[in-house]
């Protein structure tokens, strides 16, 4: 007899919500600003694993692996243990350490940068585009020097960044232009897949992205050099067992995310659309709302709405505060990088970054939102601000 399931709503990590310290403890909020697509499909995979006796090295990961390379079109994918350790791979395996400096946006997760530190090189912060939150070039261009070695664009939100122009201003100066697509499995720019625009590309796998292992990171490039040096990296510098050719480290996945990941990219361009239907519902309501921007979508990309950040004209801490009392998670994505404690040392003049630290809202966007749950969001917000 095979075993029926139940048919529960699959555990998330939506279910759990731990008060901040101070805070009141009140109920979970109704709407999560995200949760994983989890089903039978990815509990079958980790029973497959768990039964089969080989955890971590294995099968999973390498299949993982081909089949995340084979949805960006690029020729090698490398799995590590998160988005962070990612970074940090690509820029050791690229000789980046003490005495370079790496270009990089301020309003992005703090890892962008502190993944630099983490290598010993000086991360730089650089301006973004008011309406794209992506890193303007000219602002790029004003912070070279001799000491660039890399620049690190962040596809927010999920939208590609200006790669073209990007590129020519890496080329010209000679330097790595590298992609931080920890929010863009999926998305294109001009056509093309992201994780192939640049030398390389990191992916995170953390549970608010689009798809999820839990933890997890790919690094994707069209390089072969550079693939078997972060395979090294990742390993211990183990060319074969017990030969150390390089000082590595041990970031490797586990075989049980390496098969949630391959059912998880199976789902990638479903969850895709059903974000990419959203996306437009929800534009289309709060376009004609006073006092809040939706995203704004270039031409010519495909925006994958990892994260749907809004612009508030004025009171947007006031709106936070209605939301949340309404049960609809919100947060600002992401409090700036250059203010934070572990880099106020070295002040930084970002003024459209500072701007978008007082206006910028995110708004729930999971794959897995109902047409109801988008008008509760709509009319909330346009309550609220016809009244502010
Ligand atoms: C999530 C994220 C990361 C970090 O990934 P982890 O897997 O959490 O280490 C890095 N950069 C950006 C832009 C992210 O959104």
């Amino acid at each position: 007899m095979t075993q029926r399931r139940p048919a529960t709503e699959p555990a998330t990590t939506a279910d759990v919500y731990q008060p901040r310290p101070g805070e009141q403890s009140r109920p979970a909020p109704r709407i999560r600003l995200a949760r994983p697509d989890m089903g039978p499909e990815e509990a079958d995979a980790a029973a497959r694993v768990l039964a089969s006796g080989v955890l971590t090295n294995g099968p999973e990961t390498a299949a993982f692996e081909r089949e995340f390379a084979a949805a960006h079109e690029v020729d090698h994918a490398v799995a590590v243990a998160n988005g962070t350790v990612a970074l940090a791979a690509m820029y050791l395996a690229l000789g980046i350490g003490p005495g370079d400096e790496v270009i990089v946006p301020s309003l992005t997760f703090i890892s962008t940068a502190t993944s630099v530190l983490h290598v010993g090189a000086t991360p730089v912060f650089a301006d973004v585009d008011p309406r794209t939150f992506n890193l303007d070039p000219a602002d790029v261009v004003a912070r070279l020097n001799a000491r660039t070695r890399a620049i690190v664009p962040v596809h927010y939100a999920g939208q590609p960044a200006d790669m073209d122009d990007l590129r020519s201003i890496a080329d010209d100066a000679g330097l790595a232009l590298l992609e931080d697509a920890a929010e863009a499995h999926g998305a294109r720019y001009r056509g093309r897949p992201v994780g192939g625009l640049g030398r390389a590309a990191m992916f995170s796998f953390t549970p608010t992205k689009n798809i999820t292992t839990g933890e997890g990171g790919m690094i994707t490039t069209d390089d072969g050099d550079l693939a078997r040096d972060l395979r090294l990296l990742r390993n211990h510098g183990q060319s074969a067992q017990y030969h150390h050719d390089t000082l590595g480290w041990n970031w490797r996945l586990t075989e049980v995310q390496a098969a949630i990941g391959r059912c998880q990219v199976a789902k990638l361009p479903a969850i895709l659309a059903r974000k990419r239907a959203n996306a437009e519902i929800l534009g289309r309501r709060l376009a004609t709302i006073d006092g809040i921007t939706p995203p704004h979508v270039c031409d010519d990309r495909d925006h994958v709405h990892m994260l749907y950040s809004t612009l508030i004209d004025a009171g947007r801490d006031q709106l936070m505060a209605t939301l949340t009392d309404q049960g609809i998670e919100n947060r600002l994505y992401f409090p700036p990088a250059h203010r934070q404690a572990v880099f106020v040392d070295s002040p930084v003049d970002l003024p459209v970054t500072d701007h978008l630290a007082d206006h910028l809202l995110s708004l729930p966007f999971h794959s897995l939102l109902t047409g109801a749950e988008l008008d509760d969001i709509a009319t909330a917000v346009a309550d609220h601000l016809s009244q502010a």
